[in-house]
């Protein structure tokens, strides 16, 4: 391969044995985990796919105005940069065609099964005995959960929505060939998905009403389309899409990354620039009623220069008045009016926490992942899970999510997977298992320093659990990359 990764392994050494690993989910980080893997000489994988397509979320999120709002040159994978981006943030569907060129660039189908989806994953002692939804079943030395953390669309609980007589949707779920045009939409959610999605959707003759309970700040960051000139330019000189990967990396993990960790510059630079952008939107009362109440990011950052100027069109109207319940017509606010809507669409999230499941994971002892996580969810390093060897999570709790490229994290965890299954093929060790004590260690570091962090200034986030506390990373990215690059043997029981 021309342009493989680098995985610091060896392999020069003899195998005491030859794992097989299972992969769930041929989406960003899957695929990822599946090339590291067979670079590493650990090619004894299949990757079981739940869909017919790989992709994960660019293939499910298909609402219109779909885009990553990090920039794309930061946005892929660091040994398969992306000259050929059309815009600053890549549109959904060019993503999605740049995750379809890598599974076939790297012949990763021929170890996917696709329509494929792990129920059941039971360990006994030294393998995982997995039940997949087609019937198929197989056992696995190593089970990996590259399921997604945001994967679960989540549907608020508004009384008598089953009642509605029109349309209803998820935004992960959109309704392929819908036509909107004249319609009279309701969309609830204004997130970084729901920002998006009616700065698309105010655009297509609409009578659009935005039901927006909490308004989140906006920072203008411009989605422009490269010139063609440039896009030649950077074709014929892959080292500018490079460099331009290289500054978005330091903006996005230097500036949004630390503003969020600590005082400083950072926080005030970036408050600044949102209030500098709402203060741009003209009419008074739309400003107050996209005012926010919290602190900038303390929510995760909605970037965006096209949403103040669609809701100010005459086709939207903004509704700040709680939904009570639903009828068959539509939406009755607390101010008693009903709204009459053909289609509802919900821009309301995902349940941030559901990791691994829905699928069933039990280990020798008979515990279930599900019910020793309703206590607390962890995972040592966000990786691994005490009680639970030999499984591994990519995007874990306390991993670092936010205004972030979540490929450059996952590439730090897929390494360090990479690193583990390699140490214990060639150590003979058949389980390996994080410490208690050692993910106890890990945790107290991630929550010592929640005190210096915005999320603790009062807001309410998928990023926060129930008891107000960060699920997230509360370190530099770099920091969680050093934390990653060497296992501490140490840190884990290992069996042979
Ligand atoms: P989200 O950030 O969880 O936002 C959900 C929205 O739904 C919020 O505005 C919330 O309001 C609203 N909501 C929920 N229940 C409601 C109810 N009963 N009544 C009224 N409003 C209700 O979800 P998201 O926008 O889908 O984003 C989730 C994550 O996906 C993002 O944080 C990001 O990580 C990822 N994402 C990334 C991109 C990208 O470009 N990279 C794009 C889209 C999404 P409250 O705030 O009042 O709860």
């Amino acid at each position: 391969m021309a342009n493989g990764p680098a995985t610091n392994t060896s392999r020069d050494k003899k195998p005491a044995y030859r794992p097989r690993t299972a992969i769930i989910g041929a989406g960003a980080a899957g695929m990822m985990q599946a090339i590291k893997l067979r670079e590493a000489g650990l090619d004894n994988l299949v990757i079981y796919e739940k869909a017919n397509e790989v992709g994960g979320t660019w293939r499910e999120n298909r609402y219109p105005g779909i885009a990553c709002d990090v920039p794309a040159h930061h946005y892929n994978y660091s040994f398969e940069h992306n000259p050929g981006w059309s815009h600053r943030l890549a549109l959904g569907p060019e993503i999605q065609s740049y995750m379809i060129r890598i599974a076939d660039k790297y012949d990763l189908r021929r170890d996917i099964v696709f329509g494929a989806k792990v129920t059941k994953a039971d360990f006994d002692g030294q393998q995982w005995h997995l039940e997949m939804s087609n019937g198929q079943r197989d056992t696995v030395d190593f089970l990996i959960a590259a399921t997604g953390p945001l994967h679960v669309p989540a549907f608020p609980d508004i009384e008598g929505i089953h009642s509605f007589k029109g349309t209803k949707f998820h935004t992960a779920e959109w309704l392929d060939g819908i036509d909107l045009s004249e319609k009279r939409v309701g969309i609830i959610g204004s997130g970084s998905t729901g920002t998006q999605a009616i700065s698309a959707i105010a655009n297509q003759g609409v009578n659009l009403k935005a039901f927006i309970r909490t308004p989140q700040w906006v920072f203008p960051l411009p989605n422009r389309r490269f010139g063609k000139t440039e896009r030649a330019i950077v074709r014929a000189f892959p080292f500018i899409g490079r460099m331009a990967g290289s500054f978005y990396g330091w903006f996005f993990e230097r500036v949004f990354a630390e503003a969020v960790i600590k005082e400083g510059w950072q926080r005030k630079f970036l408050s600044a620039m949102c209030k500098w952008h709402l203060g741009r939107v003209k009419d008074p009362v739309l400003r107050e009623k996209l005012t926010p109440t919290d602190e900038p990011l303390c929510k995760r950052m909605v970037m965006s220069t096209l949403f103040y100027p669609a809701v100010a069109r005459p086709n939207v109207e903004i509704v700040r008045d709680g939904i009570v319940r639903a009828t068959e017509k539509g939406l009755l606010d607390e101010s008693g009016h009903l709204h009459e809507l053909d289609v509802i669409i919900f821009a309301t999230g995902f349940h941030a926490r559901a990791y691994h499941r829905p699928i069933e994971l039990t280990n020798a002892r008979g515990e279930s992942l599900t019910e020793v996580w309703k206590k607390q969810t962890g995972a040592h390093l966000s990786v691994h899970v005490p009680g639970f060897p030999n499984f591994m999570l990519v995007g874990g709790p306390h991993s670092p999510r936010g205004n972030f490229s979540a490929i450059a994290y996952s590439e730090a965890i897929v390494d360090h997977i990479v690193k583990i299954i390699r140490y214990c093929a060639d150590n003979g060790f058949h389980s390996i298992e994080a410490r208690p004590e050692a993910m106890a260690q890990f945790r107290e570091r991630v929550l010592s320093a929640v005190p210096k962090t915005i999320w603790n200034t009062g807001c309410k986030n998928w990023y926060l659990d129930e008891k107000g506390m960060p699920e997230n990373w509360t370190g530099t990215p770099d920091e969680y990359r050093d934390i990653l690059r060497d296992p501490n043997y140490q840190e884990f029981n290992l069996a042979t």
